[in-house]
């Protein structure tokens, strides 16, 4: 079997994987990127609402909280110094009915704890003076909120890892791994060789991989990898759970929304919330289905069932026309969707991003990154960083 040694190893070139990649090459370290795909961002990182969070919801000093503070800030600078496609559009969380009211002022004190500046509750009349097409009884303004073209931040991203040195191998398959006490072990295989073997239990790899630094961030495998992972103690590996979200378009209609408008929250997301893309489409989106059975082999190869059920708008309607009264019937359309890797299941808390050295497993080396779910987008450049900084020493 062939064997190699590596620096650096990134598993995954979803956003987090590049802005990890592109982090530890600026600081000069040999890194090597694994993607299952046949290239960059065709997972989650391509399936999601594309906003830039300002921070609000999460509980304080939650990695979520932290780490959407700083990296919003850190992306709105990235995407200017650099002409990424972007837009500080503002978003209003809306209470419909006065009973939603005291969840809305407890949104806006986490907010203000969590460093969320500008927060501004306004009363109804003022948020449908600003959105004439909307209804709420009260609307709690972000203006640090906006929305950014997610594929070419990526393109950035690779651009940069590359021109530091980074390396990309696509349709390359991590399929597990082995920890002796002394060293780290990545088993890697051909993409297409899972394909045609239908599956990971009798797959040999082609190739062992011995690098001093794993990061881990396999976006929807990251759990089912490390399971297969020799000489790491299950105790520290959590449950996992999928969250699918679909999106509908609205056609034949012009937006009726200057700036995002997001509902309550709801267990599992953050609420059929309207979303503008760069080019004034305008979408809703997501709502929550926890998938079950999902198997590895699905999982490595992204072999999801992302089609969107048309009869699921029959949900969307009562729901979008709580705070946008006059969507006509036959106006949603199916979108796209994504999967959630979410680390509680239905009914459960929401939990935390879970990032995971050694100080917590015991391998030198290893980062985990787990139930990295919104605010993933917005938080990848202070994931990055703070991943980056458990090495500083060594770098
Ligand atoms: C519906 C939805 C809406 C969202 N909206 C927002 C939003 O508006 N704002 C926001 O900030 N965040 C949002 N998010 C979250 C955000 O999209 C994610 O946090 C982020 O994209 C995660 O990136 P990732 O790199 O961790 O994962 P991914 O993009 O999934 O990347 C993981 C990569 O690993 C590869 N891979 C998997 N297994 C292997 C293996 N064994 N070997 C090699 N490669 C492997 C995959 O092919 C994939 O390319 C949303 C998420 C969803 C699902």
């Amino acid at each position: 079997m062939p064997r190699e040694t590596a620096d650096v190893v990134v598993i995954g070139a979803g956003v987090v994987g590049l802005t990890v990649a592109r982090e530890f090459a600026l600081r000069g370290r040999d890194v090597l990127v694994l993607e299952a795909s046949s290239t960059f961002g065709t997972g989650t990182s391509s399936r999601n609402s594309e906003v830039i969070h300002a921070g609000i919801y999460y509980p304080f000093r939650s990695l979520k909280a932290i780490l959407c503070v700083r990296g919003r800030d850190l992306l709105y600078k990235y995407c200017s110094d650099r002409g990424i496609p972007h837009k500080q559009l503002g978003k209003l969380i809306v209470a419909t009915g006065v009973a939603e009211i005291p969840k809305l002022e407890e949104i806006q004190r986490r907010g203000v704890v969590n460093g969320v500046e500008n927060l501004r509750m306004l009363e109804g009349y003022q948020a449908m003076e600003m959105e004439p097409e909307l209804w709420c009884v009260k609307g709690l303004l972000s203006p640090s909120s906006g929305i950014i073209d997610s594929h070419s931040f990526m393109l950035s991203l690779v651009g940069e890892a590359e021109n530091s040195g980074a390396t990309f191998s696509y349709n390359t398959t991590v399929i597990s791994g082995q920890f002796d006490g002394a060293s780290m072990r990545l088993h890697i295989s051909e993409s297409r060789e899972l394909e045609n073997n239908k599956g990971l239990p009798d797959l040999q790899p082609q190739l062992i991989l011995i690098p001093k630094i794993v990061i881990n961030s396999a976006g929807l495998s990251a759990i089912s990898l490390v399971k297969r992972f020799e000489g790491l103690d299950s105790r520290f590996i959590p449950a996992s759970y999928f969250a699918r979200g679909c999106y509908f378009n609205l056609s034949k209609a012009k937006a009726p929304f200057s700036c995002l408008v997001y509902p309550m929250p709801e267990d599992g997301g953050i609420g059929v919330h309207v979303t503008l893309d760069l080019n004034g489409q305008v979408k809703f989106g997501p709502d929550v289905e926890w998938l079950n059975d999902v198997d590895d082999t699905s999982c490595f190869l992204n072999k999801f069932d992302y089609s969107v059920n048309p009869d699921r708008s029959s949900r969307f309607y009562p729901e979008i026309r709580k705070y946008f009264p006059d969507l006509r019937d036959g106006s949603l359309e199916p979108g796209y969707s994504g999967i959630r890797p979410k680390l509680s299941g239905p009914g459960q808390l929401p939990s935390d991003f879970v990032i995971q050295g050694e100080e917590v497993h015991g391998i030198p080396g290893l980062v985990n990154l787990f139930g990295i779910e919104s605010p993933g987008l917005t938080s990848s450049l202070a994931i990055a960083e703070f991943v980056a900084s458990k090495f500083s020493r060594s770098a």
